[in-house]
């Protein structure tokens, strides 16, 4: 199973896709996890991301393909993969459709996950961060147990710096302008489907398992 997990930020195509990946024994593979471990090791790459990230802007084009170029290369993506956050632009499709096809191992399906602007603006406003363990908690919809702290290791849950108002308005812009394009881009290559996202973790993950069931072989 080979599939791209389209929408704005907020749309809940993370948790998704750690679900997927789970059921289906696939490689989730997530640009925003990758730079965001790069920013925490300080490497060359999360030094030059982590301005771009936290005023909620892409990074440039070449770096995270390079990062989605290395990982399909890698042995643990050869039963498949659900990319979470990539591609963001027509250029990272277009790179992603040309690795794919020198691997010969096309998409089998793009998902777009659909969200009205309010419901991501609460979603992404009220939603709190382990920055140790990386699980994600929200303040009125999924609160941890003690409210403050993470229920998987116990740290104290942050606000991620790109959830903040500004960075927020700023990344809901870059995805209309930059992102949302993709859906024409998939639409007219006859692989996209579109997924109501706006229900609970379970009710949307139930839609989404009929829609990617045929596409594996369990
Ligand atoms: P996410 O966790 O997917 O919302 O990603 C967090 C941030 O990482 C984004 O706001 C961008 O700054 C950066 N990022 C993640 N994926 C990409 C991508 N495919 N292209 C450019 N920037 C990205």
């Amino acid at each position: 199973m080979r599939v791209v997990f389209l929408g704005a930020p907020g749309v809940g195509k993370g948790t998704q896709a750690d679900r997927i990946a789970a059921q289906f024994k696939v490689l989730k593979i997530s640009t925003g996890d990758l730079l965001r471990e790069a920013v925490r090791n300080q490497t060359a790459l999360g030094i030059e991301a982590k301005n771009f990230m936290d005023q909620g802007k892409l990074v440039p084009d070449s770096v995270v393909i390079g990062l989605v170029r290395n990982k399909l290369a890698d042995p643990s993506s050869a039963k498949g993969f659900v990319l979470d956050g990539f591609p963001r632009t027509v250029l990272q499709a277009e790179e992603l459709g040309k690795a794919l096809k020198a691997a010969q191992a096309p998409l089998d399906r793009v998902v777009n996950f659909e969200v009205s602007r309010e419901d991501i603006i609460k979603r992404l406003s009220g939603r709190r961060s382990c920055p140790k363990c990386q699980a994600t908690f929200h303040v009125e919809f999924a609160p941890s147990k003690t409210g403050h702290t993470c229920d998987r290791c116990g740290e104290v849950l942050v606000q991620r710096n790109d959830d903040k108002p500004e960075a927020i308005e700023t990344r809901l812009k870059v995805y209309e302008e930059q992102t949302a394009p993709l859906i024409k881009y998939y639409g007219n290559q006859r692989l996209l489907s579109q997924l109501n996202a706006s229900g609970s973790v379970d009710t949307v993950f139930e839609a989404l398992f009929g829609v990617l069931a045929p596409y594996t072989k369990i």
